[in-house]
């Protein structure tokens, strides 16, 4: 692992640390010495050890001075409903600044390259925006049993994201995603700047033509939202049918995918017309869409959307509590809160494939314990800790764990970078 990777991994812990302590002490305490004592033992690196010193530093302060901490507003018990949104953006400010630092470093290593063997090493974790190399990695893990060692740490990320959402949904689109990050920062900025009010410009059009647009609207959105699915499913067919198991094998030995983090960077940093046309479409929808991007493009959104569906954890209404079917009050504000727009008011479990478990929703909701992204049964809801413990679980710990068994680093070499960086316009697919 790279320096700004261990340095992720340290404030990850940090934050799960304290998610850890700001909850119950014993139940706190506990779990977050078994914790460092694991990572600890399967990492034997200095940086590390450092790393979760400094942790346990933080930990043993908090203990010592507990009404002194920092960041009170984590950590007052017991959890207000508001919390979940600073949860929120701490952990999403949190895997910002890590891909921002981990892109950053990434950038001087490929600036490196030009004058041969860099010596800025190249964070791996870069490899998790290979979304397409990681489903052949995928398939040839599957159908081979190939484990490759060229970018394993897209596969390790993908699998996490896909381990994520069967847990909680598309809590990775949610609270993890960098890009869904910045479209979530661009829309806001566009709507302070540029603030137009669509429900109301509808609402002063005649009844018959505000019913028609709208019907319209909705029957566009449908369509869009169908997008992102084609596109995988497109891309799933290429690895199904247009590519058979001995073709991967090939692929994944091969210069080309070598190169894949490489292609991707000159992708962006020499885009070609068509790819500027694209990324045009992209940021002029996140600005007028809110989640645009999400909703309508994205297929590795399709993907957790798909994963999703199979897990235990869904927005749920309690009846019995909810302002509007125990009191008769015209309550929505569930609905008015939700990025997605779901109608969270009127339905009993959210099913929704655009339900990024964000609980905004419950953080809105006026009555404890009447909304929440809970089990069948509306049993175990998840906290804001506890979803914090998870996504640090599935994103950090896991990829640890991958880590120690030395299935994590690429084995491609510097100078084979700096050669591939110098021919990658002219390398062979297989
Ligand atoms: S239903 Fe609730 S958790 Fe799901 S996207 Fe809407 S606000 Fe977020
Ligand atoms: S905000 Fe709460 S009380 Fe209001 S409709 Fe939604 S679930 Fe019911």
């Amino acid at each position: 692992m790279s320096i700004t990777e261990w340095l992720a991994m340290g404030l990850a812990l940090v934050l799960g640390g304290w998610a850890l302590l700001s909850g119950p002490r014993r139940f706190g305490l506990g779990l977050t010495a078994a914790l460092a004592l694991l990572a600890w033992g399967l990492a034997l690196t200095p940086l590390l050890w450092l790393g979760l010193a400094a942790v346990a530093a933080v930990l043993a302060l908090a203990l010592v001075w507990p009404d002194k901490r920092p960041f009170v507003w984590l950590t007052s018990a017991p959890h207000k409903a508001r919390q979940w949104n600073r949860w929120r953006d701490v952990t999403q400010w949190l895997l910002v600044a890590a891909m921002a630092a981990a892109g950053v470093q990434y950038a001087l290593h490929v600036w490196q390259l030009d004058s041969g063997a860099p010596t800025i090493a190249r964070p791996d974790v870069v490899d998790a925006f290979l979304p397409i190399a990681a489903l052949i990695q995928l398939k040839g893990l599957l159908e081979l049993g190939l484990w490759d060692t060229h970018h394993p740490a897209g596969l390790v990320m993908l699998l996490a994201a896909l381990g994520l959402s069967l847990t909680v949904k598309r809590a990775f689109c949610g609270w993890a995603c960098p890009i869904g990050w910045l479209g979530e920062r661009g829309y806001q900025l566009r709507r302070r700047l540029l603030p137009v009010n669509w429900r109301e410009r509808l609402a002063a059009l005649p009844n018959w033509l505000n019913r028609s647009v709208s019907v319209l609207a909705l029957m566009l959105d449908w369509a869009l939202r169908l997008v992102k699915y084609g596109i995988l499913a497109w891309l799933v067919n290429l690895l199904l049918s247009g590519m058979p198991a001995m073709m991967v094998a090939r692929y994944l030995q091969g210069l080309y995918h070598q190169a894949a983090d490489l292609k991707m960077w000159a992708l962006f940093t020499q885009p070609s017309a068509g790819m500027l046309v694209g990324l045009g479409v992209v940021v002029a929808l996140a600005l007028v869409r809110r989640n645009g991007v999400c909703r309508y493009l994205c297929p590795y959104g399709a993907l957790m959307a798909i994963a999703g569906a199979f897990s235990p954890y869904k927005i749920r209404r309690d009846t019995a509590l909810c302002l509007r079917d125990a009191k008769g009050m015209n309550c929505d504000k569930c609905h008015r809160a939700c990025p997605s727009r779901i109608h969270v008011e009127v339905v009993g479990t959210v099913h929704s494939d655009e339900c990024h478990s964000c609980q905004r929703c419950v953080a809105a909701c006026p009555v404890k314990g009447a909304v929440s992204l809970s089990a069948p049964g509306r049993r175990w809801p998840m906290t804001p800790r506890a979803m914090v413990l998870v996504l640090i679980g599935f994103l950090f710990v896991l990829p640890l764990f991958f880590y120690a068994a030395g299935m994590w680093g690429s084995d491609t070499s510097p100078m084979m970078r700096a050669m591939l960086w110098q021919r990658l316009e002219n390398l062979p697919l297989f």
